[in-house]
């Protein structure tokens, strides 16, 4: 039996994978990593993989980066961890203080989590209670893109609208406002993505308007809707969702989960549309893809409506165990190092323009009905038709032909349903990103051509299904 063989069976006896079907692995092997280098994971028998997709959109610089190593190897040797609460330490300070400079102005103050979608709790709950704290006490509700994505646990659903993962739990969820995304590819044939964003403005105006005096604040995920498929929409729709904010006297909240740090080509998406949120969530790569962590950061007008007496109750207790890990600080404080020292923004333009040139023939493949592009994220959309975009059943699970194909070729493709895209590290090569393309290309034609027979059932959660 070959290593991975084997580690692979012990691993199915004992573990419970996320966002799988377990079931899935009687035919799809699992592949055991020992060892990762840069943009490549090599598994038990020293095949290599280059991870096209930053293992779920966390790793910038490259796994095993000696400068990060370091920084956290020196950190160990210092404190592994203490509690925040009663308690302070340098990595702490300094990350925080770091990320009010670079993040835009007036975003003064930080609150850390253990993870994105806790993250995304902490910030629904600081905004309803804000408005409480002031007493507002309609201000209950929130508002949402359709197709978007904020993370797993319960509120956090209820701000997402991808089916697939929301759907059985509905009996469970916060009953939000749903307005449709100004998601471009639905934008009619010729049209603009600027045009295409602000005319869809008019539903969350309308919105806003009507029901304003209930709503605490407004969630999207700025520039790319990322676990929805890769849809994208341009800046203009955040400035004037800012501007609708500031009119109706709701919150803004970005989730930058898996937009911040560069990937959209800025290091913060909301820079593109000039503008600072009330809450900006950050986590993914916030440690270079090391360590678990999520920071909030909001105004001090928030911070000053929980600031007084403890005997009026107004505090914010919201803690998670680990908050502000010292060894997830000083990952962090690493990379944003790596950004600062290593010109990272400017240096990406060129592999940016790289993934664009590499990628374009594919917008004239039959079965390809858009390649977008945001920054450091390419999508290629496969479709049955191309004229009216109508998509694959997702029952035929055409991404998961192209995950496949991709693994046998030696790159990690992790398609969103028939969604092909690539998030890679920053420290990628053009070399690498054509054969990336290379083999997208192989794959979404295998993927493409190959008769598949299911039975289609009612009432499909989702066109987006992960393959795992
Ligand atoms: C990944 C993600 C989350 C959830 O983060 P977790 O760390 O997986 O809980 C929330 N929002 C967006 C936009 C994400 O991409």
């Amino acid at each position: 039996m070959s290593l991975n063989d084997s580690w692979m069976q012990r691993d199915l006896s004992v573990l419970w994978h996320p966002c799988t079907q377990m079931k899935d692995h009687e035919q799809l092997p699992l592949i055991p990593i020992r060892r990762g280098d840069g943009v490549w994971l090599e598994d038990f028998d020293g095949k290599r993989y280059l991870d096209a997709v930053s293992s779920w959109w966390v790793n910038v610089f490259g796994h095993a980066n000696p400068r990060i190593n370091q920084r956290i190897k020196d950190q160990l040797d210092q404190l592994e961890h203490v509690m925040l609460a009663g308690f302070s330490h340098q990595p702490v300070v300094e990350l925080s203080e770091r990320l009010v400079r670079i993040t835009p102005p007036g975003l003064d103050r930080v609150f850390y989590t253990d993870n994105g979608s806790t993250g995304i709790e902490v910030a629904l709950k600081m905004s309803f209670h804000y408005w409480r704290n002031i007493g507002q006490l309609n201000k209950q509700r929130f508002v949402t893109l359709t197709n978007s994505y904020h993370g797993e646990t319960v509120a956090a659903m209820s701000v997402g609208d991808v089916a697939l993962f929301t759907d059985t739990y509905k009996p469970l969820l916060l009953d939000t406002f749903k307005v449709p995304s100004p998601d471009c590819y639905a934008r009619p044939e010729g049209m603009g993505w600027e045009e295409h964003s602000r005319n869809m403005f008019a539903h969350m105006e309308q919105t806003l308007a009507e029901h304003h005096g209930e709503i605490a604040a407004v969630i999207v995920e700025p520039l790319i809707q990322g676990a929805g498929g890769m849809r994208m929409y341009h800046p203009i729709y955040l400035s004037l969702l800012r501007d609708a904010c500031d009119r109706y006297d709701v919150h803004l909240i970005h989730d930058e989960i898996a937009v911040g740090f560069g990937r959209t080509g800025t290091m913060f998406a909301c820079e593109q549309a000039g503008v600072t949120p009330d809450f900006l969530c950050l986590s993914k790569a916030l440690t270079g893809g090391y360590l678990p962590m999520a920071a909030v950061l909001t105004t001090d007008k928030l911070y000053q409506a929980f600031y007084d007496d403890y005997s009026t109750l107004r505090a914010f207790l919201h803690s998670h165990t680990y908050t502000g890990n010292p060894l997830a600080c000083a990952a962090a404080l690493a990379t944003l190092d790596i950004f600062e020292q290593d010109g990272i923004i400017e240096a990406n333009k060129a592999l940016a323009a790289r993934m664009e040139t590499a990628t374009a023939h594919l917008r004239d493949h039959p079965n390809v009905a858009e390649v977008r592009q945001t920054g450091m994220a390419v999508a290629i959309e496969m479709v049955q038709d191309k004229a009216s975009k109508t998509p694959y059943p997702w029952q035929e699970r055409r991404g998961l032909k192209v995950y496949q194909h991709a693994l046998h070729r030696g790159a990690l493709l992790r398609p969103l349903g028939s969604v092909v895209y690539f998030l890679p590290p920053y420290t990628i090569t053009e070399e690498q990103i054509d054969f990336l393309a290379d083999v997208a290309t192989e794959g979404i034609d295998i993927a493409t051509r190959a008769a598949v027979s299911v039975a289609v059932a009612q009432g499909a959660p989702s066109e987006f299904r992960d393959p795992g």
